[in-house]
Parts: C-alpha cells; structure tokens; sequence
C-alpha cells in the first residue's frame, strides 16, 4: 500500500474515534478505567447493569462489560483483559475457583471462602476478595432490618455460597448456626470450618435434613441450588419458627418451591437473593473506586415480585 494510502488507513481507524469522543477523554489525557464480569455462561449476567448504574449514581468513569471466559482458558483470558487495562473484574461460574489460584494477594474473606468473586489489579498484583458473604448479612440487617443477633439460623446447603456466608453470619453473633445438607458429610466439614475460624464462640453443627426433626429456626437460608431447577430440598415446614425468616439466596425466580414451602407455613419475611446480590456488588464498587452506592434503586428495578 502506498504510504498516502496507509496513513489515511491510520487517520480512518485511529484518529476518527478519538476524534469523536467527548472532550476530556482522549486517550492519554483522560482514560475510562475498564472492569468485566467473567463466567460462562455471561449473558445472564447482571454485574455490568448494577455497575454501570452505581458508576451514574456516584459520578466515576468506568466502563463495565461481560466476558465470556472460555472453559480452560480462564487465565489468558484475564491476562489479555489486564493487558488492555483493565482494572479489576468481578467472577462467576464456573470460575471463582480459577480466580482463587490465579491471585496473588487472597482476602481472608476469600480464603475462607475457597473462592473468588472480585478481582482488583495493580501492576503485577491481583488482589482477590469474596463478597458474597458480606452482602448477604447487609442485605438481611440492613436492608431487610431483620438483626440475626441472638437469632437461631438454618443454613440449607454446603457449597460455595454457604461457606463464603459462614464468617459474615457468625460475626453477627446468632444464638447458633445449623449447616444442614443432602450429603451431611459437606454440612460437618464446613461446621468444623467454621468452628476453627470463628472469632467468637456461637455453637455451630453440620447435620442432615433428618437430623433436623421438630427443631425450629428464626432465621433460614436456602443456599442449595435447587431453586435453579424448581426443586424443593427435603425440609420441613417445622423448620419456620413464629416470626422467622425465610430467605432464598437464588434471584429473579420469584416464588421459589423453598418461599412456597415457607409461605404455606405462615412466614411473612419472604426475601429472594436480589439484595445480596446488589449489596456483593457494592462492596466491590467500593474496594474498587472508594466510593459506596446506595443499592436501593438497583435492588428496585431487578426485584421479581415473590408470588
Ligand atoms: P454449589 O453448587 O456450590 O452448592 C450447591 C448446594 O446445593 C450443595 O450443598 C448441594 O448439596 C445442594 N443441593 C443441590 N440440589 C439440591 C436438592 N435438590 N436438594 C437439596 N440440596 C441440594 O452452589 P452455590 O453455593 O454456589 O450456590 C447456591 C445458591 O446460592 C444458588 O441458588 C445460587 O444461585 C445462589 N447464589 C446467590 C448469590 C447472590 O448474589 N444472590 C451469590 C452466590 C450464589 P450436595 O452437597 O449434597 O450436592
């Protein structure tokens, strides 16, 4: 090509976007500091909404996208992004576990979680975080007004959002915590997990769902997957106490056979995951951009009615 030819090339393709962007922000000068939720399936994803409204409501320049992580290629995949600049990234399946072997500075949070749902970069460092846990105890004191001091709690399920819930739950102080799951050898584990790691000393057991017999709860979880596929894990309605709680980590499925179950009990705190998940990404925001939103109008427009 002629050299008239490649300099117009580099006029079209450089200069015009620069060009058309608005004043303050060419490169050099001014740059959008970049993030992405990482996972696959990502469409789902709603981590660029919540952050691009929070980004409007506090005033920052970022631009927040979604990545499609290829399965076993996690890790080039987040080389390429930090390459181009990009500053932090949040994480979800299936790749909180590639997150936690690829950081090199681990929060405790995200120790005791075994996982990683925040990413923030400096230079050669990639500092981890696990915000899930924190979120779930703000959306449930805060934003629900529902204290879990000195409140018994049932956590159903052991997986990965139990044990990132357990540290965050138990620093609220409840009369005991009670790790019930389908394979119970996970529920006694992740008690002793707990019991290890505890600051304070709240009694904590891992038993079955059969275990459970008459006994009550003031506050119960359900951190199983089952909602994902409408299932009900094998709980009784005597689990509600008067008063109680019943929360369902899973999001946007409206009334979940779990809240069904709950509801035909006579339980009247209904909550679904929306607020955890809005108030894990606030803590993100925060670490990131030193700035804490305010979730209410998030929580707002992605609430699906319970029923
Ligand atoms: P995991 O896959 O790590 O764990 C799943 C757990 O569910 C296991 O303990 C499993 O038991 C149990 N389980 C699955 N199906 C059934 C069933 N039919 N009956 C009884 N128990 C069952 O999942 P996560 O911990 O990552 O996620 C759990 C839930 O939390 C999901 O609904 C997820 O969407 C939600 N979540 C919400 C977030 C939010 O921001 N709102 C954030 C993170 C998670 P077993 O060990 O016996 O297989």
């Amino acid at each position: 090509m002629a050299a008239w030819g490649r300099l117009s090339l580099y006029c079209h393709e450089k200069l015009e976007p620069v060009f058309r962007r608005k004043p303050g922000t060419y490169p050099g000068i001014v740059m959008t500091d970049r993030y992405a939720v990482i996972g696959n399936p990502i469409e789902q994803s709603k981590s660029p909404l919540i952050h691009t409204a929070f980004a409007r409501v506090t005033g920052q320049d970022i631009d927040y996208g979604k990545l499609l992580g290829p399965l076993g290629g996690f890790a080039q995949a987040v080389d390429a992004f930090r390459a181009a600049g990009g500053r932090g990234m949040n994480v979800t399946a299936p790749f909180k576990l590639d997150a936690f072997a690829y950081a090199t500075d681990l929060a405790p949070s995200a120790q005791m979680a075994g996982a990683v749902n925040a990413m923030k970069f400096e230079g050669d460092r990639v500092y981890a975080e696990n915000f899930d846990g924190v979120g779930l105890v703000r959306d449930v004191v805060h934003n629900l007004a529902f204290p879990v001091r000195g409140k018994r709690v049932l956590v159903l399920g052991a997986g990965g959002a139990t044990r990132g819930a357990l540290l965050p739950l138990l620093a609220e102080q409840p009369a005991e915590l009670v790790i019930v799951n389908r394979t119970v050898a996970k529920a006694e584990e992740m008690a002793d997990l707990a019991r290890q790691h505890q600051s304070g000393s709240v009694p904590v057991r891992g038993v079955s769902y059969t275990d459970l017999g008459a006994q009550s709860f003031d506050v119960v979880f359900n951190a199983t997957s089952a909602s994902l596929t409408a299932q009900l894990p094998p709980l009784t309605a005597s689990a509600f106490a008067p008063g109680c709680l019943a929360y369902e980590l899973a999001y946007g499925k409206g009334l979940t056979p779990f809240l069904n179950l709950a509801q035909q009990a006579g339980v009247t705190h209904l909550a679904d995951g929306v607020g955890m998940l809005a108030e894990q990404a606030a803590e993100a925001f925060l670490w990131w951009r030193g700035v804490r939103p305010d979730t209410k109008d998030v929580i707002r427009q992605l609430t699906v009615p319970l029923g």
